[in-house]
């Protein structure tokens, strides 16, 4: 039986009943595919049955406000795949007449789609005969093939679409690339492999040689910096000020409490004051502040020290910030705001409720 049958069977039998396996519509693959990319299966399933329920279908994402979208998403990290579902959504049902393009090169001229998921939505969706590369699919290949060079590297990551492709059966493509993926995710896992129910066992030269643990190879770590972020919760007549992050970058679109990164030596209620009038044209004094709240991003880590601040003068001047608005605390709630935005609304409650 070849690689790609016995994989196949396995699938069949052990795969897990995840709910966008339920159908394969082309735009309920293309919202798991796009939840699914550096996101965890069990993080995913209450967003997508979320996002799922207020966006139905791709007129209702065409729609939609994109703050709408981004709140549905909050949470979920990696915003600009949000933006990017509801610019190409439009796309869609303007040039397509709703339906998603059933050809790679048609996928991939969508914005935010790119090898990856043109590849799975083009197979799950539309039976393509082409593959997909992700972390779990790359590490299978790596013990397979015993590759011994770092797996980011781009002659590797063309070598192993390569291997991907060179798999990839004519018919059943969907299933045997969810197949490969699913290996990865349930067998062929990055600690412990379980070689022993693994059905490709027979075809891998690490099972040969009893050394799966050493692949895949990867490049050295670059040490992650920390920045730490001081916060200004500036309130006035019972409202507080938000402010809209650029569309463009790091979550972007989002809405968060003004400030900005402590330089060095600068202590944090002071860079307070600093940030509010720079970047934001504010003369404030700082009052309490709140337990800092950290948080990791995958280059950088950051610590955010919030601080009540009164508003002495001046008036809010846009610099970086896309919008700004006074709020009411009780409607921080309908904003998206970053998750660690989110915790510092929750202590706000908290001080609430003690107060
Ligand atoms: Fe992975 Fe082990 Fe299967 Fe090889 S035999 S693909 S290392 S689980």
């Amino acid at each position: 039986m070849s690689v790609a049958r016995r994989l196949l069977v396995w699938y069949r039998a052990h795969r897990r009943d995840l709910p966008w396996r339920a159908s394969s519509d082309p735009y309920a693959v293309w919202i798991s595919e796009a939840m699914l990319q550096q996101t965890q299966v069990a993080t995913v399933i209450p967003y997508y049955q979320r996002f799922m329920v207020l966006f139905p279908t791709v007129e209702a994402l065409a729609a939609a406000d994109v703050g709408a979208v981004l709140k549905a998403w909050e949470g979920l990290g990696y915003y600009s795949r949000a933006r990017n579902l509801h610019r190409a959504a439009a796309v869609v049902v303007d040039g397509h007449g709703g339906s998603l393009p059933g050809s790679l090169d048609g996928l991939k001229r969508l914005p935010g789609i790119g090898p990856y998921m043109a590849g799975a939505i083009g197979s799950i969706a539309f039976g393509l005969p082409v593959p997909v590369l992700d972390g779990n699919v790359e590490r299978v290949l790596a013990r397979r093939h015993r590759i011994g060079d770092p797996i980011k590297q781009s002659a590797t990551r063309k070598r192993l679409w390569q291997l991907a492709g060179e798999l990839v059966p004519k018919t059943g493509s969907g299933d045997f690339n969810q197949a490969m993926m699913e290996l990865g995710a349930t067998v062929c896992t990055p600690k412990n492999p379980s070689c022993d129910v693994c059905p490709v066992s027979g075809d891998c030269a690490a099972f040969a040689f009893g050394d799966a643990g050493s692949y895949p190879v990867k490049s050295a770590k670059k040490p992650v910096p920390h920045h730490d972020i001081a916060v200004g919760l500036v309130e006035k007549e019972n409202r507080i000020l938000l402010v809209r992050r650029p569309e463009k970058g790091l979550l972007g679109g989002l809405w968060e409490f003004p400030g900005g990164r402590v330089e060095g030596g600068e202590g944090v209620a002071d860079s307070v004051v600093r940030q509010l009038a720079e970047r934001f044209g504010l003369e404030v004094e700082t009052g309490t502040g709140l337990p800092p709240v950290s948080h990791a991003f995958t280059h950088r880590k950051v610590t955010l020290h919030p601080f009540h601040c009164n508003v002495l003068g001046g008036r809010v001047a846009r610099t970086y910030h896309a919008e700004h608005r006074w709020v009411r605390r009780s409607e921080l709630a309908g904003y998206p705001l970053p998750r660690a935005h989110q915790h510092i609304v929750r202590e706000l409650e908290q001080g609430d409720l003690d107060g």
